[in-house]
């Protein structure tokens, strides 16, 4: 069957075949690993699982890279400010190779915890500072850059056409100067390539131009072309990429050798809170360990990013994760009873399922789609393994790890059961320095515990 993706490049949903029939080769931009993910980051990497899965399930093997930013990337994407891991550095007195692995590990966890399948290949930027050297010399010589006192910039005049992706007009940036920009840039697009480091700057490296660090950008050109080559199927990010991030990675690949390296570029939209910005000063910022303390797994994040298509906008609400939190008790608990099931099902009602299944997640990874055929086949009357297997065949795409999951027993252990009564008298007595104490034992060993009406809830 033809998958069709949306092209961020051409504005338009297009038949995706890739440039070597058997193997997909694309790039996915990663975290920058100063801080803990946020449930807004990781939408981003459930989009990338999708597509990762859905390309699979098509029958095609994945040479998928992702980067780990672990130098150059500023505060400001526009290349301003200071660099990200330096600041965290200061802000956990700790040096920023440290901040580094810290915060890359909890990012590794927490993807685990989602189920998205990791990338082939994992790049980390301070890792591949020779190549990025080598890139952006390149670059030099071909007559693309030029140097002020600390910096080495791209001249995005230089291109026959800067912006590609977001259509933006050089002439009209730099006559109108709506932008403030720093002076010493000739266009209000051009980005530093190659940067000399000050004095007390700790990620710095000996290079051509003496002791520098790269420009964020530069990385993912120099990773990608390295592992996948001068041109390759698909480079995802999200929309914030488009118009910096992205267009500078295309214009460093021009001028490196003259071509945009991919030829379907992919963007995932924001995930909004409550209708608004997610930030640290509204407080509702959350990471997957806050949801888990809210009581919510995070497979039933992963649900609920299924009720949108990746490139609409998602506003998350409690209320929105209870719906979801239902929901994969659900298709659990339709997924055990099919299990258990004798009927027969006829080949092509399974294979019609397979068809609908198929053709939504081959729509551009429509994922509300796909979810209405699955809710059909969980909602069936007749029990049947058939169907058992059809879902298990479907969470290959769906990663729900529907296979490893067996009904928890409701009962409590004995001494779980016992915190929870000596809690519940502690609560009627308005003991609350002794309930707040037994909340934290539970926790400790791996509950999430709310009150309610009823006393304490508490779920393993
Ligand atoms: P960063 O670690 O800041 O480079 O961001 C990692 C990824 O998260 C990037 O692909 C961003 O586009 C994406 N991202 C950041 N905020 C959100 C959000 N609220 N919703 C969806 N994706 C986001
Ligand atoms: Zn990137």
């Amino acid at each position: 069957m033809k998958i069709y993706f949306y092209n961020t490049l051409t504005r338009k949903k297009e038949e995706f075949k890739p440039i070597d029939e058997k193997e997909v080769k694309m790039y996915s931009c990663g975290p920058t690993v100063y801080y803990f993910a946020h449930i807004g980051n990781l939408r981003a990497y459930l989009f990338m699982d999708t597509l990762r899965r859905t390309l699979k399930y098509n029958g095609y093997k994945l040479k998928h890279v992702m980067n780990i930013t672990d130098v150059g990337h500023l505060v400001s994407d526009a290349d301003e400010g200071e660099d990200k891991m330096m600041k965290a550095a200061q802000r956990e007195n700790k040096n920023p190779f440290e901040i580094a692995n810290f915060y890359m590990n909890a990012f590794f966890a927490d993807i685990d915890k989602l189920n998205i399948d990791k990338p082939e290949i994992i790049a980390r930027a301070t890792e591949h500072i020779k190549e990025m050297e080598e890139y952006v010399k390149q670059i030099i010589a071909n007559g693309y850059t030029y140097e002020t006192e600390d910096t080495i910039y791209f001249d995005t005049s230089k291109l026959e056409k800067y912006g590609v992706l977001s259509n933006i007009k050089i002439d009209e940036q730099k006559a109108g100067a709506r932008v403030d920009f720093d002076q010493r840039k000739k266009n209000v697009t051009d980005f530093a390539v190659w940067i000399k480091a000050p004095e007390n700057h700790l990620m710095k490296w000996d290079t051509f131009w003496g002791k520098c660090y790269p420009g964020w950008h530069l990385e993912c050109s120099a990773m990608g072309h390295k592992y996948l080559g001068e041109h390759f199927d698909i480079h995802t990010g999200g929309i914030d990429h488009i118009p910096i991030h992205h267009e500078n990675e295309i214009a460093q690949a021009k001028g490196y050798c003259g071509k945009n390296p991919a030829n379907f570029w992919m963007h995932v939209d924001f995930l909004q809170v409550n209708g608004g910005k997610m930030s640290k000063s509204l407080n509702n910022l959350y990471t997957l360990d806050d949801l888990k303390e809210r009581g919510y797994e995070p497979l039933v994040y992963r649900m609920f990013n299924f009720t949108s298509t990746y490139r609409a906008q998602i506003n998350f609400t409690f209320e929105a994760m209870d719906a979801a939190k239902v929901a994969l008790g659900r298709l659990r608990e339709g997924y055990l009873k099919h299990k258990e099931g004798t009927e027969e099902v006829p080949a092509e009602e399974i294979q019609n399922y397979k068809d609908r299944f198929l053709e939504a997640i081959n729509d551009d990874l429509n994922m509300p789609v796909a979810m209405s055929v699955v809710w059909e086949i969980v909602k069936q009357p007749k029990k049947s393994k058939a169907y058992q297997e059809l879902l298990l065949d479907f969470d290959r795409v769906l990663g729900f790890d529907l296979e490893h999951y067996e009904k928890e027993e409701n009962t409590l252990p004995e001494d779980v059961q016992k915190l929870v009564e000596e809690r519940n008298n502690a609560r009627a007595n308005k003991n609350w320095s002794e309930s707040d104490r037994i909340r934290d034992i539970l926790i400790g060993m791996g509950y999430t515990v709310k009150d309610s009406k009823e006393g304490t809830i508490v779920e393993k």
